[in-house]
């Protein structure tokens, strides 16, 4: 099955006159082990589509699945028990937290769910985003690319099915996001995850498999990447 399934999801804000209809009946399924780019004009409901996909919002009607879970069907308890264990995040700005040291950063959703920590694993990973000397550093004195790697590091700890990164490149020059872009691009191929990726930039969209635009809240377009028949 896919890693990812919505059905005619809608998204509405508010209610009556001033409600914003900002999903509009979005229907697709990413396979696993493939990397899907976001793209779409300002507001037309890049963020809505990630948050609801997530399941860190709820859909006004339809349904979104994680393989073959529900997500509108589960309480908010097993839902966040969910997206810890399951699910990975990158963020435009990292978010990490800045009193903790790397490697504490990086330990950080294998304590959050309860889960034994292995020292090697995290020393590895770190290795892995190429950091392998920094887990005593803060964030704080690293550069934006490093925070970022940590930040696919913390992401990638619990071995999750799903990726979303949301603007992940955003913030950061055209070296630095090739560099975060590889990343996710192995962690695709490597590691078998499954990336979504929202950006505005076509230079990152290019690393994915296939890209989704977005207008007023519907589908648009959905161009296959990397594949001979579409580019002919
Ligand atoms: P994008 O990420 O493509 O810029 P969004 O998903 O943020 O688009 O927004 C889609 C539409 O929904 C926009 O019209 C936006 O103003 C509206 N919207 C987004 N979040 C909210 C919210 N929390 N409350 C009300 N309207 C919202
Ligand atoms: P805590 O006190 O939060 O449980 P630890 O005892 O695991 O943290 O680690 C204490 C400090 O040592 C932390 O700042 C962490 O960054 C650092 N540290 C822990 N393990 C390693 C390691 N394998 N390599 C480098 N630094 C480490």
């Amino acid at each position: 099955d896919p890693a990812v399934t919505l059905r005619d999801v809608h998204k509405r804000y508010g209610r009556g006159n001033s409600a914003v209809h900002a999903l509009r009946g979005v229907g697709i399924s990413l396979p696993r082990a493939s990397f899907t780019a976001v793209m779409g004009p300002s507001g037309s409901g890049k963020s809505t589509f990630l948050q609801c996909a997530a399941g860190l919002d709820r859909p006004t009607s339809g349904s979104v699945l994680l393989g073959d879970t529900d997500l509108t069907k589960l309480r908010e308890s097993r839902l966040s028990d969910l997206r810890l264990t399951r699910l990975g995040f990158v963020f435009q700005h990292f978010n990490l937290l800045p009193a903790l040291t790397v490697y504490q950063n990086i330990r950080l959703p294998l304590k959050l769910a309860g889960r034994p920590v292995d020292r090697g694993a995290i020393e590895q990973m770190l290795a892995r985003v190429g950091l392998p000397d920094r887990a005593r550093h803060r964030p704080g004195e690293l550069s934006g690319g490093q925070q970022q790697r940590v930040a696919i590091a913390r992401a990638l700890i619990t071995d999750p099915d799903v990726i979303f990164a949301d603007e992940p490149t955003g913030a950061l020059d055209t070296t630095t996001a090739a560099e975060v872009l590889t990343l996710l691009r192995e962690a695709v191929d490597n590691l078998g995850a499954t990336v979504v990726m929202v950006t505005h930039e076509p230079s990152a969209a290019a690393w994915a498999d296939r890209v989704l635009f977005l207008v007023d809240g519907e589908v648009s377009d959905e161009l296959m990447l990397g594949d001979p028949e579409e580019i002919s």
